[in-house]
């Protein structure tokens, strides 16, 4: 949709195809017992400009569709983590010298390991897991548990033994190194298809744009000086392709291309992670302290009160980013740890009146060191590729997928 709204408004003859009933991917509501869920929990940081600023473009208000908190990590009881109104660096410094549940010698060594990575430009010579980077920088077990792990998973949604350290730095650099703003938490006060991907369809509809929902792509072909497309509804002929899929599908949609089956390859050697979204209906008075909280070696690894975020009074999401044991247990049981989790953190006994877990198995490409990332621009100089799994130096986020739109569309030369 971000290349979709960039050129229908640069004037060209736009065409959307979506094989699903509703646009937005993986980023969209769910309707569920008649309230309005997003198929997982999302959260955006101050850096994703280029996310933020579509979401204006589109019609959104960013202050009205989000609330903004000042960068906190808190692992209820355990640890905590609050950037002051100052200025950056400072505003980071402040927090980690102030944070509590680590000795005043874990502070000054994170202190000391983000300095030294900005003294590098966060840039490594060669790309090593996350945990081998903490190492070597002295970043002891408590560090490692109760800060980098969880922001880790939290952004690369990748264990940290197997996450890419430069990916990681990529995320620090933009969301901790520059302006206080970037580290800033938004957590959307509306649903996902009315955040972005509903405004932006009426935004390039307005722009002359076609799109067709229930109306998946089954093959693309190079064609004459274009591109032919075969989808539900008939053949079409175009005269440049986007295609954002996810990277597997883009992958069965390449492969029967020659120019395109090694850039097919290399796309089937991805491997993905899960996200599981636990949301849980309690009476409308049950709240957590804050909007969002972590809590410590539990099953849950965020939990976040929809009623303090967008009024859906006692409805709680917890999220349990990348793989784990939680993936063993069926969904019921998953559900009742959570419940008691809630239960013996925050003395919330009563039963929720419904729950629904949304377990997507492959929620993210595992973001792993020296990963082949696809560029947008492919073999075939007419054909080219959207999504968060396209070359970029974000993991798999919003933003990524944003600025593999914005890149495609400017590739797009007519
Ligand atoms: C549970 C969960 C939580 C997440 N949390 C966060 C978060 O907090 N912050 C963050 O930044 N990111 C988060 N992400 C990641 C983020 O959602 C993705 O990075 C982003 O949505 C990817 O967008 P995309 O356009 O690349 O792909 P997708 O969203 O997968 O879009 C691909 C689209 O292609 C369509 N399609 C598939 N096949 C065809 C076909 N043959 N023809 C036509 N259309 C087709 C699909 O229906 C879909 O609409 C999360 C993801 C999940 C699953």
């Amino acid at each position: 949709m971000a290349a979709a709204v960039t050129l229908a408004e640069r004037g060209l003859q736009v065409t959307v195809f979506e094989s699903a009933k509703q646009l937005g991917g993986r980023a969209r509501g769910v309707l569920h017992e008649g309230i309005q869920l997003d198929n997982g929990q999302h959260i955006l940081l101050g850096c994703y400009t280029e996310t933020l600023n579509l979401i204006e473009k589109v019609g959104g208000k960013i202050d009205q569709d989000f609330l903004r908190m000042p960068l906190q990590l808190d692992l209820h009881e355990h640890f905590s983590l609050k950037a002051p109104l100052l200025p950056a660096p400072f505003h980071l410094l402040f927090a980690l010298l102030s944070a509590k549940g680590l000795s005043l010698n874990e502070r000054i060594s994170a202190i000391r390991f983000m300095n030294h990575l900005k003294k590098m430009h966060f840039k490594l010579e060669a790309d090593i897991a996350v945990i081998d980077l903490l190492a070597l920088h002295n970043q002891g077990e408590p560090l490692v548990e109760k800060l980098w792990e969880p922001l880790c998973i939290a952004a690369l949604n990748t264990p940290v033994n197997i996450a890419s350290a430069q990916c990681m730095l990529n995320v620090i650099r933009d969301a901790l190194s520059r302006s206080r703003q970037d580290s800033d938490m938004l957590l959307p006060r509306v649903d996902f298809s009315s955040l972005f991907p509903d405004r932006a369809a009426a935004y390039a509809k307005k722009h002359g744009a076609k799109i067709f929902t229930s109306c998946g792509v089954e093959s693309i072909l190079p064609h004459m000086n274009g591109m032919k497309i075969i989808a539900k509804n008939g053949e079409h002929h175009y005269s440049h392709v986007v295609c954002a899929t996810s990277p597997t599908v883009a992958a069965r949609l390449m492969r029967p291309v020659a120019e395109l089956e090694q850039t097919a390859k290399q796309i089937d050697a991805l491997s993905y992670q899960p996200i599981h979204t636990v949301y849980l209906q309690y009476p409308e008075d049950a709240k957590l302290p804050h909007p969002m909280l972590g809590l410590y070696k539990r099953f849950s690894q965020w939990l976040f009160d929809k009623g303090r975020i967008s009024g859906q009074n006692g409805l709680i999401a917890s999220v349990i980013s990348a793989e784990g044991l939680h993936e063993d247990l069926p969904h019921e049981e998953l559900a009742q740890k959570v419940m008691e989790e809630i239960a013996e953190e925050f003395g919330i006994k009563d039963k929720p009146l419904w729950h629904k877990v949304i377990a997507e198995k492959r929620a993210t490409f595992a973001c792993m060191p020296n990963l082949f990332r696809p560029g947008q621009q492919t073999p075939l100089p007419r054909f080219f590729l959207a999504g968060d799994y396209t070359k970029g130096d974000y993991p798999a986020t919003l933003e990524s997928a944003v600025l593999s739109g914005l890149a495609c569309a400017k590739l797009v030369k007519t």
